[in-house]
Formats: C-alpha cells, sequence, structure tokens
C-alpha cells in the first residue's frame, strides 16, 4: 500500500504561489542572471548554474518524496551518479550490483576508473559473499534494486549495516522503485540517485537526473560538482519534471497494477518460458522485495518460447506497445535487451545475467491493463 501522504506531498511539495503575482505554479524562470542591487546585493540568485528558483522549487520536492534533507538535480541520470563517484579519491573499493544500469558501470569503469578508484562487480543479493568482498579500503557499495532487465532484488537493510560496519556508504538508484515504492535512507542507505528521465519525468519527454541525502558532507560535496561542472537541470526541465512529480503517486499506482496483471497473464502463458516481475510470489526474492518495497512498479521481463526471431516477430505484432528504449512513461514500451538496451554488455556478462536473444523487457504503461493483455495475446497467438 503507497503511504497515503505521499499522495499529497506529490502534488504539494515545493510549490508556493508566487509572492509577486499570485501565481498558483511555480514559473519558468527562463533565465542566466539576475539584476543585483549594488555588486553582490541579490534577492538570493545571481547566476542559473549556481541556483535558479524553477530548480529550487523541483529539488524542494524531490526532497521531499525521498524524505531527504537535500536534494541535487542534474540534467541527466548518469551527470548525477558522476557527481556522486567524482568526490571519490584514488585508491577507493566500490562495490557495485554485477546488473547495474550498463550506463553506469560505462561510468565508473572508463571515466573514473582511470583515476585509481577500483570499482568491483558483483553480486550483491547475496550478502554473506559480499561480506567476503569488503577490503579496509572499501567506501561505498553502490545498489540498484530492482535491477534491470531480470529485476534482481538486493537487501537495502542488511548492505547498509554491512557497509556502516566498515565505514563505507551505501547509494542507491532508486529509479525502478521511486520513492513511491521504496524508501532507501529510511531503510539506511546514505544517498539515493534517481535518472529522472523514467518514472519522475514518467512522459518520455525529457532527460534528468537527482541526488537525495541526509548526509550533509555527502550534500556539500553532490552540490559542489552541480555548481562546478555545471550539469544542471535547465529551467524548462525542471518546470516539466515538477509538473509531473504532482501526478507521480497516482502513475506509480496504475503502473504497478498493470504491470501484475501483465505479469500474471504472461506466467501462466504456454509460449513464456520465464516471467521476471518482483510482484509475483514465484520470484525468488518476494518475500525480501515485500519487505521492503510496497509496490513492485512497472517494469515486467519475460523469457518467451523461441529465438531471435520469434522475439522479433513478437514485438512487431503489438499494436500498443510500442519497441523502444528506456522506460517509465505513461505509454507501454517493449525493449529487446540483448539488441538493443544491453548490446553495449559484453557477451559473456550478459550469458551470466541471464540476458539471451529470447528475453523480453516490457516497460507497462498506465493504459487499461485489458488492452495491453489483449495485445500480447494477440501477438503471442501469431506466434
Ligand atoms: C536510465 C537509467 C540511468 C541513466 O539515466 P539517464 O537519465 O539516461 O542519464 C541510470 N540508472 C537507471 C536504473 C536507469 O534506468
Amino acid at each position: 500500500m503507497i503511504d497515503s501522504k505521499l499522495y499529497t506531498t506529490a502534488v504539494h511539495a515545493g510549490t508556493t504561489p508566487d509572492p509577486q503575482t499570485g501565481a498558483v505554479m511555480t514559473p519558468i524562470y527562463q533565465t542566466s542572471t539576475f539584476a543585483q542591487e549594488a555588486p553582490g546585493v541579490h534577492k538570493g540568485w545571481d547566476y542559473s548554474r549556481g541556483t535558479n528558483p524553477s530548480r529550487d522549487a523541483l529539488e524542494t520536492a524531490l526532497a521531499a518524496l525521498e524524505h531527504a534533507d537535500h536534494a541535487i538535480a542534474f540534467s541527466s541520470g548518469l551527470a548525477a551518479e558522476q557527481a556522486i563517484v567524482q568526490n571519490l579519491e584514488t585508491g577507493d573499493h566500490v562495490l557495485v550490483c554485477n546488473d547495474v544500469y550498463g550506463g553506469s558501470g560505462r561510468l565508473f569503469r572508463t571515466l573514473i576508473g582511470k583515476f585509481g578508484i577500483e570499482f568491483e562487480f558483483i553480486d550483491l543479493s547475496d550478502v554473506v559473499f559480499v561480506k567476503t568482498r569488503i577490503r579496509s579500503n572499501t567506501k561505498m557499495i553502490w545498489i540498484e534494486s530492482p535491477t534491470n532487465p531480470t529485476m534482481k532484488v538486493m537487501d537495502i537493510s542488511a548492505l547498509s549495516a554491512l557497509a556502516h560496519e566498515n565505514d563505507a556508504i551505501v547509494v542507491v538508484d532508486n529509479t525502478f522503485a521511486t520513492p513511491i515504492f521504496q524508501q532507501p535512507l529510511a531503510l539506511g542507505a546514505d544517498i539515493v540517485t534517481h535518472s529522472t528521465t523514467k518514472y519522475i519525468g514518467g512522459h518520455s519527454d525529457l532527460i534528468g537526473g537527482a541526488v537525495m541525502t541526509n548526509n550533509e558532507n555527502w550534500a556539500e560535496k553532490v552540490r559542489y560538482v552541480q555548481f562546478a561542472a555545471g550539469a544542471v537541470s535547465g529551467p524548462i526541465e525542471s518546470f516539466l519534471l515538477h509538473r509531473s512529480i504532482k501526478t507521480l503517486a497516482v502513475r506509480m499506482a496504475q503502473h504497478a497494477k498493470n504491470a501484475q496483471a501483465v505479469a500474471e497473464f504472461l506466467e501462466g502463458h504456454p509460449k513464456i518460458r520465464a516471467t521476471y516481475y518482483p510482484g509475483l510470489p514465484a520470484h525468488p526474492q518476494h518475500e525480501l522485495a515485500k519487505s521492503q518495497m510496497c509496490g513492485f512498479s512497472g517494469v515486467v521481463s519475460c523469457d518467451i518460447d523461441g529465438d531471435l526471431e520469434a522475439a522479433t516477430r513478437f514485438t512487431q505484432a503489438l499494436n500498443i506497445f510500442t519497441l523502444a528504449e528506456s522506460l517509465g512513461g505513461v505509454e507501454s514500451l517493449i525493449n529487446h535487451p540483448e539488441q538493443m538496451t544491453h548490446a553495449s554488455v559484453p557477451e559473456e556478462l550478459r550469458r551470466e545475467l541471464g540476458i539471451g536473444e529470447s528475453l523480453l523487457r516490457l516497460s507497462v504503461g498506465i493504459e487499461s491493463s485489458d488492452d495491453l493483455i489483449s495485445d500480447l495475446a494477440q501477438a503471442l497467438d501469431k506466434m
């Protein structure tokens, strides 16, 4: 059950009528600079890389949703992640889930790894094993839960406790669950990050990212990267994201309801070999998912009974689901990870993660679930 207070928070956080005009919605402050009365004397804004009222309103709303003291908004999910890992030091060691979002893995390996920061990619769903991989220089554990595309769930509380025993911090990429279904800071994590491009934006019309934390020291460091490197959320994106947040709780409720219905349909279909959704009792970590999430969000993966050609024909036979990368928008999408989102993952790792030619990932939208299931049924009938 979604915490009913979040419906109110989503609508109101960060929104106060404009003091000058009474405008109910925060205007789009499409300006780079702000007039000063005397040198250094201004109304709190001087240059939009530093602060901008449209971005301030968004950050207030994002912080409220994650019950965080601080939120810092970026121009993309990866810019937000970079602002975190940029603060590591040469010699630091980081444990990362091996099925981390491909772009995050690329950022860590190619851009940050070359400064002598070691990222070790392991199965974080096995806490006993993770314990054996902690070293004296382990400074961070990077979690994604649920993961993509096989919907693995990691124990955020247990990993946070383990990290803190060893003076490390935990970062959770909460993009898939959203703060509506999962509150990592309350589970013990230190930092939450999002690709706001996905559910928070929710309409497939922008790219954005954010970092939320209650840790003053980390908030200051990440805020400094936002200012000093400048990958800020612009006024229009900030406005659109803030607008989207108002419907986040109602959208997520519908995404989860539809995804559950789609997952149950696929699970019982003779032409589907396996269905991956944390909301199914057959999911290996269903109990853990239930203990740390209050809903299972809108992404469902499945293995169809067939080869690449069959998978391709299936995606082409669909009428409502659009074949496209990304997820989290109001419209339903289907993706072939091996050929699309995960094409850059080395083949050996893909095989280890179970990403084969017959795996498909569905971002279940907020349309009628009857229509979505009929669409899937007619495409499966043609196979
Ligand atoms: C999309 C995505 C990202 C990257 O975000 P961008 O906005 O594309 O930069 C990071 N993590 C997850 C889980 C994602 O789905």
